[in-house]
């Protein structure tokens, strides 16, 4: 490796806000010591991308030698049609977690503050805090429920954005379209209200949170989508945002440019063509299936964890959890542990599934 330059960092004058950001700790890749393990430390889909949408993919890297289409004409008309507006409403980047850091560009300022809960998805305070806005945590119920309640609450005058995840990573659990509302009738409108639904396709269909119709009652709410967990796009990087016209034009003001690249967005095309549709609502229905297997097996087996609507469970282990996390590692199985909170498995095959229950039936009996 090369030496370090000569001249001292210090002179890299950094901005302050950078100084006690928390670093983003992505889930751990498998080590590579012989030893199988299922990785199930980033709600990843555990299957590739269906064959319709890698040979889109693979189509559009003919191309490659060109820059995508900046606009992403074809990509937003289809969202806009999913999701009844206008294509003018359609904000895309890549992935959704840079959308989110978009928003924040967008509509924080200096010291503004942006209220979520916590724990969260584990990049919110960094996007915030990164961009020079203060990061409001409001911790979650002992459920790992969002305490809309005490969210509520935490808005001030200088409130800009909040953050609502639903299904809410890594805890589980999910708001019910009245809850919303209500939290949306306490919440001043030149607020924006920012709802994160990258496990939505994981939801129970029959009470996922109704979004028809949002916009024209609310022009302060944005949808967080990404097609990184269900369509198995999360190497691609692309998400997108639905919101009033004006905010998703400012998006596209702040985000990088070209920033969804052609074979990303194909991707994302292919996997809103109605057969692919159908064949990624199969593969939802199955994640389901499993996380009512796997929960039902842990109940069973004594433990108390939160409700899921993700494709993933969370133990609130406590102290106790990367010690619980070094466990599954040794027995053949990635997790994710968040400090001295909890661990969160992701849902996957069968077998990682069938793993996750034997691993929490020895750690259990223990
Ligand atoms: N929101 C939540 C709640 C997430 O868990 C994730 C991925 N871990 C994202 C956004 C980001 O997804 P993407 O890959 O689209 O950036």
């Amino acid at each position: 490796p090369a030496a370090h330059p000569d001249q001292p960092a210090e002179t890299i004058r950094l901005r302050p806000a950078l100084e006690n950001l928390p670093a983003y700790i992505a889930g751990k890749p498998a080590a590579d010591d012989g030893i199988h393990r299922y990785k199930v430390s980033s709600n990843e889909s555990h299957l590739p991308p269906i064959p319709s949408v890698r040979d889109a993919a693979v189509a559009a890297m003919e191309s490659s030698n060109r820059y995508p289409d900046a606009s992403a004409q074809q990509l937003r008309a289809a969202l806009g049609q999913k999701h009844g507006v206008d294509p003018a409403q359609i904000a895309l980047s890549t992935g959704s977690v840079a959308v989110s850091g978009d928003l924040v560009r967008a509509v924080v300022g200096e010291g503004d503050e942006v209220v979520f809960a916590w724990r969260s998805f584990e990049a919110y305070p960094i996007l915030v805090g990164s961009h020079g806005g203060t990061p409001v945590p409001v911790p979650l119920t002992a459920a790992g429920d969002h305490d809309l309640e005490a969210m509520a609450a935490a808005v001030t005058e200088r409130t800009r954005l909040v953050l609502l995840c639903t299904p809410n990573n890594p805890t589980g659990p999910s708001l019910s379209t009245e809850q919303v509302e209500d939290f949306l009738a306490r919440v001043p409108e030149d607020v924006v209200v920012a709802i994160d639904e990258a496990y939505r396709e994981f939801h129970d269909p029959a009470t996922v949170l109704g979004t028809a119709g949002i916009f024209r009652r609310h022009g302060n709410v944005v949808l967080l989508r990404t097609f990184s967990k269900l369509q198995g796009l999360a190497g691609l990087r692309i998400g997108y945002a639905v919101a009033h016209p004006r905010l998703a034009r400012a998006l596209g003001q702040v985000t990088v440019p070209f920033g969804a690249g052609a074979p990303a967005q194909a991707a994302a095309l292919a996997s809103l063509a109605p057969e692919a549709a159908e064949e990624l609502e199969r593969r939802a229905e199955r994640i389901r299936s499993e996380r009512s297997r796997v929960m039902a097996g842990l109940r069973e087996q004594g433990w108390e964890l939160p409700a899921s609507q993700g494709n993933f469970v969370y133990f609130p282990l406590g102290e106790r959890s990367g010690e619980f996390a070094e466990f599954a590692d040794a027995r053949g199985l990635v997790l994710r542990a968040y400090g001295t909170d909890g661990v969160r498995a992701t849902i996957a095959e069968e077998e990682a599934n069938d793993r996750l229950l034997a691993i929490a039936g020895e750690w259990i009996a223990g």
